[in-house]
């Protein structure tokens, strides 16, 4: 039996087996049926899968392009080095030290301890912005960008 060619296809019309590509001839000559225009065939699933996929990657590349650019965008003076914009954040840290040394006395000398008081307001502004120049110290210490994060 040629059931196990996988090329060999049964014709509807009278069950003899013929090659794929002789099957219209067959069909044409032997029961007058006139070849079909062929349908618009549909985008298979596993393309689909493959379509989404690589859409999926795009998408991916996009955001950290995106995020490249963040982080490449100077947010100080474009023509600041390395060394000079840790310079610039050291005599910051040294600023906001003081700033917090002294919020800290102001506090302790007025006995202020409310936590949702001005003095703390003041002095939780500072630790963010302490934080700030800290982390973007030590990415500077590290070599920006990191590039770690581009990798995932
Ligand atoms: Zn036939």
């Amino acid at each position: 039996m040629p059931h196990d060619s996988p090329r060999r296809v049964p014709c509807p019309d009278c069950g003899q087996e013929f090659s794929a590509r002789g099957l219209p001839a067959h069909r044409r000559q032997r029961h007058g049926v006139a070849p079909q225009a062929p349908l618009p065939t549909a985008v298979p699933e596993s393309m689909v899968h493959e379509i989404l996929g690589a859409l999926e990657l795009l998408r991916g590349a996009v955001e950290r392009i995106d995020e490249r650019i963040r982080v490449l965008e100077p947010q100080s003076p474009p023509c600041e080095s390395v060394a000079q914009e840790a310079q610039r954040l050291e005599r910051e840290l040294d600023v906001l030290l003081e700033e917090i040394g002294c919020v800290q006395r102001l506090a302790s000398t007025s006995g202020a301890s409310d936590p949702s008081g001005p003095h703390a307001v003041e002095l939780a502004r500072l630790r963010r912005e302490q934080a700030r120049v800290v982390f973007r110290l030590d990415e500077l210490a590290k070599g920006v960008p990191n590039e770690e994060r581009f990798l995932s």
